[in-house]
């Protein structure tokens, strides 16, 4: 049974299955509703989302909005391409297959589970939903306790504007999750650490369920000489702090060309000034950690090489400033995990193959950033790395561009989402061979005597 409710998962899952039965969900119609629906919903909720996330995560509004309510670019970017996306496609069928035709039909899968991680807790469930939606399915939606204004908001909001037997949110921890994960879906998509990934994925291989496993991981960032330097600055100082470091593709450690590593360094103390004022625990526009565990996990860190700027911490409000420590090595525990947090490590390097070398030692991260405007150092990293996805010159943005697939690869992820992705995500591309009884060659049916040399001459 689910918590506080009398009604178990597998019960939610029966009405769903039903609902998906009539076949109302298929039509391209209703999907457009929905979504329009779903629009609607976080365009109203607006304020709502804003200080659940205000008291979950001390997300400045500015933030949630940008990183959270704009979410309702994804819901736009469906509904202009939905036509598109759904429509059969044909596919080419060659002379030996006359007078065959072949197309690929997108189908829903049916009923989807979507679990959710309390950083990003808002968009990171609606966003996957938008896709499960415009491919044609229902949905159960289980938010991450641990931002639990957030996940009482959206089940709240849900209802008001769905059914239930169609998309329904259901709450709870580990406990709820184990149990949902339990049954049988016709896709789950996990977002969240790569450990309880795992545990997803073998639960779900159980009922054979498919995954999607959006993971974490360590994503370098790379600073070569060739550079603009208040811009490469700004851009990192915003895609590690922003949400207080708490970003699956934040910039988890700098890999600096050590030639200009004493100007960055002077730069990152200017921008942090700039950005958070002398004293960022009094900043309106900087985040707090999640919970006490995240900070503690988190404070162990600074004990890792030298801090050169920050290192003030304050418990009671889980409070870390931003914080860059220098001279850490790659065996040092800061580096041994996905940071998550506002400690930014630096590591130098004389040659551009050391970075590499040090990357491609590693688990696949979810994102690669490198700041270079030299073309041929941009080609090699490409060619020479690999990651989820890689944003030359700025860091994070990527995530809001809805025709770049978003996914990791490796440790850091199965499979992808947004936009398109997203679609396909949740669809089955239904292949269909048609034939005509216009003729029936005998080519192929027994009896085979004498067939094998003319196959051969026609087809080989
Ligand atoms: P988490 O893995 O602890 O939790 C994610 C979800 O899984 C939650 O809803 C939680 O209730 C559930 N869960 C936790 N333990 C479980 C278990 N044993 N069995 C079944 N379900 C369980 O992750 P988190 O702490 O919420 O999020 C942080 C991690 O998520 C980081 O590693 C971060 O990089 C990653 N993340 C990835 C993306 C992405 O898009 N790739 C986005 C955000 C966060």
């Amino acid at each position: 049974m689910l918590t506080d409710s009398s009604i178990s998962a597998a019960d939610i899952i029966r009405q769903q299955r039903e609902f998906f039965q009539t076949g109302k969900t298929k039509s391209v119609d209703f999907r457009i509703a929905q979504l329009k629906i779903l629009k609607r919903a976080v365009l109203e909720q607006e304020q709502a989302i804003i200080q659940a996330l205000k008291a979950d995560l001390n997300k400045p509004e500015i933030e949630s909005y940008l990183t959270e309510v704009l979410v309702t670019k994804e819901i736009d970017y469906a509904l202009k391409n939905i036509a598109a996306w759904t429509k059969p496609k044909k596919a080419p069928v060659s002379l030996d297959f006359f007078p065959y035709s072949a197309k690929i039909y997108p189908e829903p899968l049916g009923v989807v589970l979507i679990i959710g991680a309390w950083n990003y807790p808002f968009q990171l469930t609606i966003s996957p939903l938008v896709g499960a939606i415009a491919a044609g399915n229902c949905a159960i939606i289980k938010p991450s306790e641990l931002a639990p204004r957030t996940s009482h908001l959206l089940a709240e909001i849900i209802p008001k504007y769905f059914n239930s037997e169609y998309l329904t949110v259901v709450e709870g921890g580990v406990e709820i999750s184990q149990q949902l994960i339990a049954e049988k879906f016709d896709h789950i998509f996990f977002t969240g650490g790569t450990n309880v990934g795992k545990i997803v994925m073998a639960a779900a291989a159980k009922t054979l369920t498919p995954v999607t496993l959006e993971l974490g991981g360590k994503s370098p960032c790379i600073v070569d000489t060739e550079i603009n330097l208040e811009h490469t600055v700004k851009r990192i100082v915003w895609g590690k702090f922003i949400n207080a470091g708490q970003t699956c593709i934040a910039p988890d450690y700098l890999l600096v060309n050590k030639k200009i590593k004493i100007e960055l360094l002077d730069s990152f103390k200017k921008c942090l000034k700039e950005f958070y004022g002398e004293n960022p625990a009094i900043s309106p526009d900087y985040g707090r950690i999640i919970n006490q565990k995240q900070f503690d996990r988190l404070v162990n860190f600074l004990q890792d090489g030298e801090i050169v700027i920050g290192g003030e911490t304050n418990s009671t409000e889980c409070y870390i400033a931003p914080t860059i420590i220098d001279h850490v090595s790659a065996a040092s525990p800061v580096m041994q995990e996905e940071i998550f947090g506002p400690i930014l490590p630096i590591i130098e390097y004389s040659e551009i193959t050391e970075a590499i070398a040090l990357i491609n030692s590693r688990p696949k991260p979810l994102a690669l950033y490198l700041f270079s405007q030299n073309k041929d150092l941009q080609n090699r990293v490409l060619q020479e790395t690999t990651s989820g996805g890689v944003c030359l010159n700025d860091t994070v943005m990527q995530v809001g561009v809805s025709s770049l697939p978003f996914g990791g690869v490796g440790d850091s992820g199965i499979g992808s989402y947004h936009g398109k992705a997203g679609f396909d995500t949740f669809s089955h591309n239904k292949s269909v061979l048609k034939n005509s009884f216009l003729l029936d060659l005998n080519w192929r049916y027994a009896p085979y005597q004498g067939k094998l040399p003319f196959l051969k001459r026609f087809l080989g």
